[in-house]
């Protein structure tokens, strides 16, 4: 019997591009030459795209696959996927969510811990020899600070049972209060901001968050706070975060993500109270592969007719 077709939007990790090759007949869309005979002789049987949610695929691509119907994603943030587009044609959306919660959030974690401990500046102090000479300046804390933490949802919980045990004061906001969590809510971002030392963003990227951390919530954070952005860097005003970090007006930032991937603004490069991470939340192997079983799962039960396992709809 013929193998299903699938799109591959994007490149993905080697073993679950393997994995998919076994399975499906697969179009390495980025590698193809001529893509508009691929879409002339087969964009009409291509029934299923597998690409990054970091990526999605072009709107000119997908108005070209008229049976289009699945867009299998690897990642639990789709925000490069047009989805008014994408349910105007009911094609469904799938996500990675879940199996990736422990590994973002233990970044997270680190990335708070490495910036109130200065951990990138001290193993720079001994690599110098400065130790010689004298000792690090003494840093701060996390144990009973108010740390806030915009978007409470999979990861954002595991991110707030993690910083239990490290005995932090936690706070969330979100559109709505949850009714299940004990943790204070606040309605307003900028009011959370303003009584919180530490703030972890790791809400989805939406035109609704779109610089939900403006200058307004940065200010109210203050020269004592640190932001921690893991969520999508189009959630944070880069410009405005760069500016208040160079003013003084706030305190320290630890980024995992970027508004113009992999462009970083050069100017938090020399900052001593920045510390910077390539877009890594999981990418841990395993976790990786773990993704990429859903990925896998959610085609194989789509081409079989039966309902997906992580479908996206929000
Ligand atoms: P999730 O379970 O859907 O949780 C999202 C949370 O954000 C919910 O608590 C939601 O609460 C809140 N939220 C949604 N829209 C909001 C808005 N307009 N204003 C304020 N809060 C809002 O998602 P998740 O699995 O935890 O993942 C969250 C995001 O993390 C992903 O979308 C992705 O962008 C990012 N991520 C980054 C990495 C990385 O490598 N750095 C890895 C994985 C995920 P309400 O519904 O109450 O608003």
């Amino acid at each position: 019997m013929d193998k299903p077709e699938v799109l591959l939007a994007v490149p993905l990790m080697k073993d679950f591009m393997d994995s998919l090759h076994e399975k499906y007949r697969v179009y390495s869309w980025y590698e193809i030459e001529d893509q508009e005979k691929l879409l002339q002789e087969a964009g009409h049987r291509i029934r299923a795209i597998a690409t990054g949610g970091h990526a999605g695929a072009e709107r000119s691509l997908m108005e070209r696959l008229p049976n289009l119907e699945l867009m299998a994603c690897f990642g639990v943030g789709v925000d490069a996927v047009d989805i008014s587009y994408t349910r105007s044609r009911n094609i469904q959306v799938t996500n990675t969510p879940d199996v990736l919660n422990d590994d973002v959030a233990n970044l997270a974690i680190g990335l708070l811990l490495a910036s109130s401990r200065a951990l990138v500046e001290s193993d720079k102090f001994v690599r110098r020899g400065d130790w010689l000479k004298g000792t690090m300046p003494l840093q701060k804390g996390i144990r009973g600070k108010k740390t806030g933490i915009l978007g409470l949802g999979r990861i954002g919980k595991d991110i707030a049972g993690k910083l239990e045990v490290f005995g932090c004061d936690l706070c969330y906001h979100g559109r709505n209060e949850q009714p299940d969590v004990d943790y204070p809510y606040y309605p307003n971002p900028v009011d959370m901001a303003r009584d919180c030392e530490y703030l972890i963003v790791i809400c989805p990227a939406s035109k609704d968050t779109y610089r939900i951390v403006d200058e307004k919530v940065l200010d109210a954070l203050g020269p004592q706070g640190t932001l921690i952005n893991i969520a999508r860097g189009s959630v944070v005003d880069e410009p405005a975060m760069v500016a208040a970090l160079k003013e003084g007006r706030l305190g320290a930032a630890a980024l995992d993500v970027f508004a113009d991937e992999p462009n970083v603004p050069e100017e938090l490069f020399a900052m001593p109270n920045v510390v910077l991470a390539p877009h890594v939340g999981s990418a841990v192997t395993d976790t990786r592969k773990a993704m990429g079983e859903v990925v896998l799962k959610n085609l194989e039960l789509f081409f079989s007719g039966q309902p997906l396992a992580t479908p996206f709809n929000d």
